[in-house]
């Protein structure tokens, strides 16, 4: 019998142990290895922050979902890999696998820019639900007292719908309250110009973005680099001072510390072959935001490529296709490129981005607003929480 290390508990672990399950049965012993008993609808995370969601709207208990699925569940910190004797280190264990798939998602990396993050710095941040919990109890405190909202992310981020996500909702948000002429909105970012997203652009989305800013009355700083924060400003690189009384920005992402050795050396991504199976070694596969990609194109502040939930499925199940083949001796899955299929919340609408591929050229592309994409943001929450708690993987 065959045993699988899965390391992450989310998009990519998840959906990588439910495939493998449904391809492999009983052949093959899989254990998932998460630090984080829950599973958390990220996604969703920015509507938690403004009090549109709570924790257990959001959340899943993995131990459960997996064993009735015959699946094992180890919920401990991996502390490393060794990759030459195949073993995954954990707080108390030592696993032996014949095949690893990592999906341990991002390293967030505060500590690049002085005084950035929630901990140890002066702004908020939503990218986890501590994070997100957090942000919610500082924009109650900042409803009783107004001020200036200063957001976005800072140089070498590469999630950048979440803070667009956040900018819009804000404003609609404070709309809802007509409380919005108190409020002054700066939306600073390094990307060069709005509408890039990290991967050069998609479409009319720089005309449409630009547009939608300049109504909600949100001024736009691109191409910036953050100097460093301090209680209450942000200095650029360029010195301009920012004052406000609100700031949740993106921080750069970096590959896990458990995992970054396998990886790139400057940023800790992990290379991959067209199947997510690591360039070096042959069993251990990579998916989801831990996966190297390059940016299409060098910018003037640095930039990464965002790596999307949907990406994050469809890339757990070639590579759990990958691993069954192998298994079974079969015929390999083909290689697909990576696209993305994402929607972007705007407060009272939203937009539906696709980019097939991600990087240009594209063969296919759509960047559109309506309402019936809110509706349709609000269907895929419920969907892939209730495809989540099921275990099923065969659905999209
Ligand atoms: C605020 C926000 C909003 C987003 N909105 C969208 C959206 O609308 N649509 C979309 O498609 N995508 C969206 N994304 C992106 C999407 O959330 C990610 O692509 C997805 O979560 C990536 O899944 P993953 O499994 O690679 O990593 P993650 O979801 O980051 O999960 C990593 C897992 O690994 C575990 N882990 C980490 N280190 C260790 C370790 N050492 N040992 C054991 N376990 C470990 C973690 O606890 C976690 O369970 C958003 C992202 C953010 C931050």
């Amino acid at each position: 019998m065959a045993r699988i290390v899965i390391l992450g508990g989310s998009f990519g672990g998840l959906t990588a142990a439910f495939k493998l399950k449904r391809l492999l049965g009983k052949k093959a012993e899989i254990t998932v290895v998460s630090d984080e008993e829950k599973f958390v609808f990220v996604p969703s995370l920015p509507w938690l922050s403004l009090g549109l969601r709570s924790a257990s709207d959001i959340t899943l208990s993995v131990k459960p979902i997996l064993e009735r699925k015959g699946l094992f569940f180890l919920h401990e910190k991996a502390k490393g890999v060794d990759a030459d004797t195949s073993k995954v280190i954990t707080e108390t264990k030592e696993l032996s696998y014949d095949y690893l798939v990592i999906a341990t998602g991002p390293y967030l990396a505060f500590e690049q820019v002085p005084g950035l993050g929630p901990d140890k710095g002066h702004t908020e941040c939503i990218f986890t639900l501590d994070q997100a919990e957090r942000a919610k109890k500082a924009w109650d405190r900042f409803l009783e007292s107004p001020g200036t909202v200063v957001t976005g992310s800072v140089q070498g981020a590469s999630c950048f719908g979440p803070t667009y996500e956040y900018a819009f909702e804000v404003d609609a948000e404070l709309r809802k309250r007509k409380i919005r002429h108190k409020v002054p909105m700066i939306f600073v970012t390094p990307e060069p110009y709005i509408g890039h997203f990290g991967i050069g652009g998609l479409r009319n989305a720089k005309r449409l973005m630009e547009d939608e800013f300049a109504i909600r009355d949100i001024k736009i700083i691109a191409n910036a680099a953050v100097e460093e924060f301090t209680p209450g400003e942000m200095k650029l690189k360029d010195k301009t001072k920012l004052p406000f009384k609100l700031s949740m920005f993106a921080p750069p992402m970096r590959g896990v510390p458990a995992v970054s050795h396998l990886g790139n050396p400057i940023n800790g991504f992990i290379p991959v072959d067209g199947r997510y199976k690591h360039t070096k070694y042959k069993n251990i596969f990579v998916v989801g935001v831990a996966v190297a990609i390059a940016p299409p194109e060098p910018t003037p502040v640095p930039t990464g490529v965002p790596k999307t939930g949907d990406m994050t499925v469809r890339m757990a199940k070639t590579a759990a296709r990958a691993i069954a083949a192998d298994i079974s001796g079969s015929a390999q899955p083909p290689e697909i490129p990576i696209s993305v299929f994402c929607l972007m919340d705007m407060g009272k609408t939203a937009v539906y981005m696709k980019a097939a591929p991600v990087l240009p050229p594209r063969q296919d592309s759509v960047f559109k607003e309506g309402i019936r994409f809110k509706w349709g943001k609000v269907a895929f929450e419920k969907y892939f929480l209730w495809k989540t708690k099921h275990g099923v993987s065969r659905l999209p």
